[in-house]
């Protein structure tokens, strides 16, 4: 499922190319994702300008005139620039004024769009934490989250309390900063704190700069696969030598979910 950098990284491979275009059509081919496109509502996009686009957690926020369409790409979504336009699993083109255009291809249709009104942005978002990038992500605002007994890594990630960070982050970050998975938070000391919050910030950083990682068909709008699983040192790397010790890379479930760690360097 693309996380924070890989949604980050879409939103950068298309800004330069559809700010200030206008949408001149909007094809739905089929309405049917995580959410239903009302194809009336899809329709009152056309004739607006794109003034903005940014990220926000995993979703990825065009600003228009009047509305705000929301797109979240779940787990197999893909938004090309120019794409193949006959390609199955294309469910909603976005033309523009100048001839080119937007394909969103999601081949298990657990993505989402969302058309809100201007007004209705900060509601829409007020369930999600805080971005881990900006600067007030930091020492205090961790601090008080980390109370009671759930582990580590079910909290780095519940969007209620840091944005965008999924399952795959989540076990590079806490190798990196030595914290075995299913600590409690309770029990992470300040240092352990801002070792975290390096991490957190260092890893997520570094992702973005390659493009995010592409473990099945992530692409960004041009089409660029990811690289930076080719930097991974815990996840999918299960009986594989730990680069720092040399002691095998475990698996585990951590709430239902794939977690690994170097049960040597992470305590
Ligand atoms: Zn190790």
């Amino acid at each position: 499922m693309p996380e924070l950098p890989e949604v980050e990284s879409v939103v950068r491979s298309l800004s330069s190319k559809i700010i200030g275009r206008r949408i001149s059509n909007i094809y739905i081919n089929n309405p049917n994702l995580r959410n239903f496109i009302d194809i009336n509502i899809g329709n009152k996009l056309v004739g607006s300008y794109i003034s903005e686009i940014y990220r926000r957690a995993k979703y990825i926020v065009f600003i228009m005139d009047d509305f705000v369409l929301i797109i979240h790409l779940g787990m197999t979504g893909i938004l090309l620039f120019n794409g193949n336009l006959s390609l199955k699993h294309n469910h909603v083109n976005i033309f523009f004024d100048d001839g080119n255009y937007i394909v969103y291809n999601d081949c298990r249709r657990f993505g989402s769009f969302h058309i809100i009104n201007k007004d209705e942005e900060e509601v829409f978002f007020s369930k999600i934490g805080m971005e881990p990038l900006i600067e007030s992500f930091n020492y205090t605002y961790l601090k008080n989250l980390l109370k009671g007994n759930r582990c580590i890594k079910s909290f780095l990630m519940d969007n209620k309390y840091i944005a965008g960070i999924g399952n795959i982050y989540a076990s590079e970050i806490l190798y990196m900063c030595g914290i075995s998975p299913l600590r409690q938070v309770k029990d992470i000391n300040d240092v352990e704190i801002n070792n975290l919050i390096y991490s957190i910030k260092n890893i997520l950083t570094e992702s973005i700069k390659n493009n995010g990682s592409s473990i099945r068909d992530y692409k960004n709008a041009d089409g660029v696969f990811g690289v930076y699983q080719k930097f991974f040192k815990v996840y999918n790397r299960q009986g594989k030598e730990c680069y720092n010790c040399q002691n095998k890379i475990e698996k585990i479930l951590v709430n239902g979910r794939s977690t690994f760690l170097c049960n040597y360097c992470q305590s």
